[in-house]
């Protein structure tokens, strides 16, 4: 038998990798892991969901001094923003996290080796010119920004930027277009402007946040108007051209018609992310890629070339640091010869936005497509709690089968609707139906009994509304 280097090598620290590589260490296999970065940790904690949860967090509170929502609760103060000191806190926390994967491989012992990692066959790599061989190699390479055919992205000039380039922005723009209302349009367009930018949101959809509830994206499209972001739904971007200090931005009707110039500081291009496999050497195991740029798995995430394996961003699905982090585990547990599963239908999504946008499961749309199915709806403003503490936007949708009562999706827009999706989750996960949810104590007073209460309105029985 060959004597291999590591019994796993994982390429990419992202959550995906990261957290296989811990794992397998955990059950007893030498593991190291490649990463090209100065820093573990992937997009996720470099430049995606730790630095714009940062900027989100700290621009809600300056927006709650500035909005009036502060004095409403007879808090009388006028902000002052210190963009850099905002900034600086971003950083902190970027530091402390990638640094805590850092003190977890020690602990672990699982090797970090710095470099890109480069097949040569399928139980050998090339990285920074040494050969490293291992029985078994975890691709987690992730994913990077989609381009705009046309449209140079420049995130050190600060103009046309990504997602990168805008969470380093070192003064607010006057005017941000955000081209694409998925996720990261909405929430660093959010960012932008909680902190002063008048924000134009242009997305060749008719609605904004693809792949959520129809209702849950009716309502977010109200809601981001009213706090003072102008939508331009069904629309095109058909040129991005620099412009004295800004940029031009060309669009027009999806569907055809009269084109229009907007100028603007800033232009966000959030279109989408694709999956990382150039120069991973593919070629040389002659692993093929699918019509997306993907590398597709079986249900063990063992790709069709013996010992070679992919996880996270890479592959097919949900483009979310949580999915790639079940999958590290699943993966590192079907190497070490257990049973590693990942529930690819019960996977919650959350848009982190004031309010959060969050869901698990079906659509609406897609449960009626596929038999008959029962509703119950409940809005925030029937909540005590919310009501309470001034948040009256959005609502709970609970979506069960109109046989068997089964839960099959759970859409909620609520200030903590990331943190009550859990909730749906496990209730899905452990095969759950309404009345289980409708007969279950919720703490009082919660966010969270809105979810109850949607559960009891399925068979017609909410009682505050
Ligand atoms: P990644 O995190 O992309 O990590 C892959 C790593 O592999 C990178 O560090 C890369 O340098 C390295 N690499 C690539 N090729 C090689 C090579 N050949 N050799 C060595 N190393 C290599 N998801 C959420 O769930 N919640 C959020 O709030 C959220 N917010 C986001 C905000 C933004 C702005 C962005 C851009 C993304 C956000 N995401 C969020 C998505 C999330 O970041 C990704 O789904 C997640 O990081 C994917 O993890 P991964 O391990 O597959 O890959
Ligand atoms: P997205 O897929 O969420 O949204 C892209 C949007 O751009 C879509 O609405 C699409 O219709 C639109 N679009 C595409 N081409 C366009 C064009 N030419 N003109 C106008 N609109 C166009 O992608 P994203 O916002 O870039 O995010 C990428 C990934 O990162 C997502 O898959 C998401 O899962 C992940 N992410 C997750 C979070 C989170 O979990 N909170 C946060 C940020 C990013």
């Amino acid at each position: 038998m060959a004597d291999y280097d590591y019994d796993v090598l994982v390429i990419g620290s992202g959550p995906g990798g990261y957290v296989a590589a811990i794992r397998a260490a955990q059950l007893g296999l030498k593991t190291a892991c490649v990463e090209g970065r100065e820093t573990l940790g992937g997009t996720c904690l470099n430049v995606g969901c730790i630095p714009s949860k940062a900027l989100l967090h700290a621009s809600e509170y300056f927006d709650a001094a500035a909005n009036g929502a502060m004095a409403a609760m007879g808090i009388k103060v006028t902000p002052e923003l210190d963009l850099g000191a905002m900034q600086a806190q971003r950083l902190d926390a970027v530091k402390g996290l990638t640094g805590g994967i850092e003190f977890l491989f020690k602990k672990n012992k699982v090797e970090w080796i710095k470099g890109y990692a480069q097949f040569k066959d399928a139980h050998t790599v090339e990285v920074a010119g040494k050969t490293v061989t291992a029985k078994n190699i975890v691709i987690a390479t992730g994913s990077s920004v989609t381009p705009l055919p046309g449209v140079e992205i420049d995130n050190a000039g600060g103009v046309i930027v990504d997602s990168t380039g805008a969470l380093e922005l070192s003064s607010v723009p006057r005017k941000m277009v955000v081209i694409g209302g998925g996720v990261i349009g909405l929430e660093l367009g959010s960012v932008w402007r909680r902190l002063g930018a008048e924000v134009i949101v242009v997305e060749f959809l008719d609605q904004l946040l693809p792949g959520m509830d129809g209702d849950v994206r009716k309502e977010a499209a109200k809601i981001f108007k009213k706090q003072g972001m102008t939508l331009k739904l069904g629309t095109k971007v058909t040129s991005v051209t620099p412009s004295g200090n800004g940029a031009n931005v060309t669009v027009e009707p999806a569907k055809g018609g009269e084109a229009e110039v907007i100028e603007a500081d800033v232009v966000l291009v959030s279109i989408g992310r694709r999956a990382n496999t150039d120069g991973l050497g593919l070629d040389a195991i002659g692993l093929e890629l699918n019509q997306r740029g993907q590398i597709e798995t079986d249900h063990d995430f063992g790709t069709k070339v013996d010992g070679v394996w992919a996880i996270g961003d890479v592959i097919p699905g949900p483009m979310l640091a949580h999915k790639a982090e079940d999958e590290g585990i699943a993966v590192a547990e079907n190497i070490a010869g257990l049973t590693g599963i990942v529930n690819h239908d019960i996977i919650p999504g959350v848009v982190y936005t004031s309010p959060e946008f969050a869901g698990v499961g079906l659509t609406e749309e897609q449960a009626r497509e596929r038999g008959a199915i029962k509703v119950g709806k409940f809005p925030m403003l029937a909540n005590s709690r919310a009501k309470t503490n001034h948040e009256p936007d959005g609502f709970v949708k609970v979506i069960a089968d109109a046989e068997t009562d089964r839960v099959l999706g759970v859409w909620c827009i609520a200030t903590v609707a990331g943190t009550m999706i859990a909730q749906a989750a496990q209730a899905m996960e452990f095969g759950a139906t309404s009345e289980d949810i409708a007969y279950t104590c919720h703490a009082h007073p919660t966010h969270s009994e809105a979810i109850k209460e949607a559960a009891m309105a399925v068979r017609g029985k909410a009682i505050h509304v």
